[in-house]
Formats: structure tokens, sequence, C-alpha cells
């Protein structure tokens, strides 16, 4: 399967990683949109949270408890956001499950 971030797991695909589990990686956004901004997805393939989620609950979960341990990890304690963009309207750009960590600054809300 042609994935990028399947490619990044193999090490085939150079990324700055910032946190490891058996079944879980993180490693920093290439286009930042705020001071700290992690992306932590799931080893195995899975397209979007609702896919995971499904298939592995307690998978699913210890996706989001990767992201809360990234977010403790960059010291993100007055706040952060997880976003995990689903499907064309939301702009999903890489079909394997990413949860985006922001934080470090002050996070417009609704976002545009
Ligand atoms: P999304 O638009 O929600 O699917 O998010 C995809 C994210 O992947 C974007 O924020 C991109 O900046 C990021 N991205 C794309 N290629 C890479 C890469 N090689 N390493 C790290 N982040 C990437």
């Amino acid at each position: 399967m042609d994935c990028l971030f399947c490619g990044i797991v193999a090490r085939e695909i150079p990324a700055t990683v910032v946190h490891e589990g058996p079944r879980t990686l993180a490693f920093r956004d290439l286009n930042p949109q705020a001071p700290t901004h992690v992306l932590v997805i799931p080893k195995d393939h899975h397209a979007t949270a609702a896919a995971l989620a499904d298939a592995d609950p307690a998978y699913a979960g210890e996706v989001l408890a990767a992201a809360a341990a990234v977010a403790r990890m960059e010291g993100l304690d007055s706040g952060y956001r997880l976003v995990a963009n689903t499907g064309d309207d939301a702009g999903q750009s890489v079909s394997h499950l990413h949860w985006h960590v922001l934080g470090g600054r002050v996070l417009d809300w609704p976002p545009g």
C-alpha cells in the first residue's frame, strides 16, 4: 500500500519522532500550525478514527492515550487541541488516522 504515514512507521520516510509506543508513533508535523504541532498515529494502517474505533476500540484508546502523553511531554498545561480531520469535507489529506496535537499558543475557536 502506498501510504505516506506507513512509510514513516517503516522509517522509509524521515520524520522527527517525539514519542513511540508498541503500537503508536508521534512525530512533528512538517508544516506546523502552532508552536507545538505533533501527529499521533497507529502504526497499523487505519484510515480514520472511526474506522479504528470500529475495528479495535482498545487500540483507538491507546492512540488517544499517546496523544495525551505527547501533550504532557510538550508541556501544554494551559491547553491544547486534538483534531482528527476525517474525509474530504474536513480536508483529510493523508488516509491514515492521525490526531493533530496543537498547542503552545491561544487557539482560535471556531476554526475557519
Ligand atoms: P490532514 O490534512 O488532517 O490529513 O493532515 C495531514 C498533515 O500531515 C498535514 O498537517 C501535513 O503538514 C502533514 N504532513 C504531510 N507530510 C508529512 C511528513 N512527511 N511529515 C510530517 N508531517 C507531514
